[in-house]
C-alpha cells in the first residue's frame, strides 16, 4: 500500500535512492515542503544536494522511491514533463540567459512558446517579473550589460515568468561577490514574504537562519538532521555540529 502524501505538500520525496555508478548518491531521502514553505538544503560538497535538488525536477530519474511535485507523479515513468517543468522553476549558480537575447526576450521566450502566450502578453509579464527582481530598466539589456547578480535575478525574473508553484535554487549566489549575493538573497526573501513555495540548496548559513522555515542537513547521501532553523545554532549530532563549526 502507498502512503498517502498530505494534499498540502508541494513536494514529497519518499525513500529516495539514486547511484552513479557503485556510487550512491542519494540513500533513502525522505522530506516534504509545504505550501509556503521554504526548506534550505545544506551539506558538504559531494553530500547530494544538488542531486536531490535535480530529481525533484526530473532532471535525474531515481532508482528507487517516490516523488510527488504539485500532484504530478516524478518517479513515474509516464510523468508529464512539460506539466511538471510549467510548475517548477529551477535557478542554478550559472545564470544560463541565452547570450543573445535581450532580458525581455530571454523572459518572453518560454512563455510564449511553451504557454503559448501572446507576445504582447508575455511582455507585461516580463515588466511584472522584472519589478519583481528589481530590474524594470534592463528590459532591454544583454545579459553582458549586466553584473552577476543582475543576471542571476534576470534568471530568477525568468523562471518567475512560467508562475511556477515552487521554485528550486542551487547555490544562486555561490558564484557572487559578497555585495552581490546580498541583492539576490534580497530578491529570494522577498519571494518567500509573498508566500513563494521554495527550496534551495545553499552554503550561506546566516541566509538560511533567516529565511528557512526547516532545514535539511545532508551527509553521505542522507537527510542526517533536520529541524526548524535553530539547529543550525543547536546541533544535535556531531556532523551538523561540525558542518556548522560550532563543534568542541
Ligand atoms: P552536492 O550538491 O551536495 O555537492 P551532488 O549531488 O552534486 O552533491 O553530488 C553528489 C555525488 O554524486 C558527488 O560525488 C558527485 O561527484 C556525484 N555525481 C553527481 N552527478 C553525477 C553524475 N551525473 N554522474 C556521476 N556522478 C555524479
Ligand atoms: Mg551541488
Amino acid at each position: 500500500m502507498q502512503q498517502d502524501i498530505p494534499s498540502a505538500s508541494i513536494v514529497s520525496l519518499r525513500d529516495v535512492q539514486k547511484s552513479f555508478g557503485s556510487l550512491k548518491v542519494l540513500d533513502g531521502v525522505s522530506f516534504t515542503v509545504e505550501r509556503g514553505e521554504v526548506l534550505a538544503i545544506i551539506g558538504r560538497s559531494g553530500s547530494g544536494k544538488s542531486t536531490a535538488l535535480r530529481c525533484i525536477d526530473r532532471f535525474e530519474r531515481v532508482d528507487h522511491g517516490e516523488i510527488i511535485v504539485c500532484g504530478h507523479r516524478v518517479d513515474s515513468p509516464d510523468v508529464n514533463l512539460r506539466a511538471l517543468r510549467q510548475d517548477v522553476g529551477i535557478v542554478f549558480q550559472s545564470y544560463n540567459l541565452f547570450p543573445h537575447l535581450t532580458i525581455e526576450q530571454n523572459i518572453t521566450l518560454a512563455p510564449c512558446s511553451v504557454k503559448r502566450m501572446a507576445l504582447s502578453q508575455a511582455k507585461d509579464l516580463a515588466r511584472k517579473v522584472l519589478a519583481q527582481v528589481g530590474l524594470e530598466e534592463k528590459l532591454h539589456a544583454y545579459p553582458e550589460q549586466l553584473s552577476g547578480g543582475q543576471q542571476q535575478r534576470a534568471a530568477i525574473a525568468r523562471s518567475l515568468a512560467m508562475q511556477p508553484k515552487v521554485m528550486l535554487f542551487d547555490e544562486v549566489t555561490s558564484a557572487l561577490d559578497p555585495e552581490l549575493t546580498v541583492e539576490v538573497q534580497k530578491v529570494i526573501e522577498r519571494l518567500a514574504a509573498d508566500g513563494m513555495t521554495m527550496v534551495m540548496v545553499t552554503h550561506e548559513m546566516g541566509f538560511a537562519k533567516s529565511i528557512a522555515d526547516r532545514i535539511v542537513f545532508m551527509h553521505r547521501g542522507k537527510v542526517h538532521e533536520t529541524g526548524p532553523a535553530s539547529i543550525l545554532t543547536s546541533p544535535t549530532t556531531p556532523e551538523l555540529a561540525q558542518f556548522v563549526g560550532t563543534a568542541d
